[in-house]
């Protein structure tokens, strides 16, 4: 199947927007410090952001802690005007969906449900609060498909249809390695794990 060039498409989106007299509301979903802090320093400067930190995913809930904690201190050294909304967290509750597709390997079908939970849930809440667009930084990752990312948020957009969806690809442009500049700029914690028990236990195995 062709690829298609997210990347451009977020390119298309700034140009479209920048010369906006008011700046739209981008509701914008973050996992972590380290993943977020590139995406978020680049979109303040097109969007009024508010950052979504939905991940009930993440466990243990001392490494939740530790990763929405980083994000605020991020947030605070950067000056940035992001205003951050937190989700209750539930692991339990979130691992009862992810248990049928344990077996799956990271990056498959088990993280394409994850993906799509954490992206309805935000989604949800930006068409209610009549944001303007929604994004997660999630294709910043290696690990992660941007494909299958936007294919997403393209789905979800139908359900929404009066908040867009910002198509992107953060990994593009040079942004991991952005993304590893502000990570020793403001010596952010850099988790070894994606977050669920799965991706933990595959960790503790790599490290045995
Ligand atoms: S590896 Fe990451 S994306 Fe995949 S299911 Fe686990 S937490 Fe979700």
């Amino acid at each position: 199947m062709t690829k298609i060039n997210y990347y451009q498409m977020q390119c298309e989106t700034i140009k479209n927007i920048s010369n906006l007299k008011n700046k739209p509301k981008l509701l914008i979903h973050v996992c972590c410090a380290v993943c977020g802090s590139y995406p978020i320093s680049y979109l303040e400067n097109y969007f009024d952001i508010t950052i979504y930190f939905n991940n009930s995913n993440i466990y243990p809930d001392t490494e939740y802690s530790r990763r929405l904690d980083e994000l605020k201190k991020y947030l605070q050294l950067n000056n940035s005007s992001a205003k951050l909304i937190v989700t209750q967290y539930d692991n339990q509750a979130y691992n009862n969906g992810l248990k049928p597709l344990a077996d799956e390997r990271e990056g498959g079908k088990r993280c394409w449900y994850c993906y799509g939970k954490r992206m309805n849930e935000g989604y949800k809440f930006a068409s209610e609060n009549k944001y303007d667009y929604y994004c997660t930084i999630m294709s910043i990752s290696r690990q992660k498909d941007s494909q299958k990312i936007n294919e997403i948020g393209k789905k979800l957009s139908n359900l929404y249809p009066n908040t867009k969806y910002f198509y992107s690809d953060f990994k593009k442009n040079g942004g991991i390695l952005k993304a590893n500049e502000i990570l020793k700029e403001f010596n952010l914690y850099k988790q070894n794990y994606c977050g669920c028990i799965y991706s933990y236990q595959d960790m503790l195995n790599r490290l045995k």
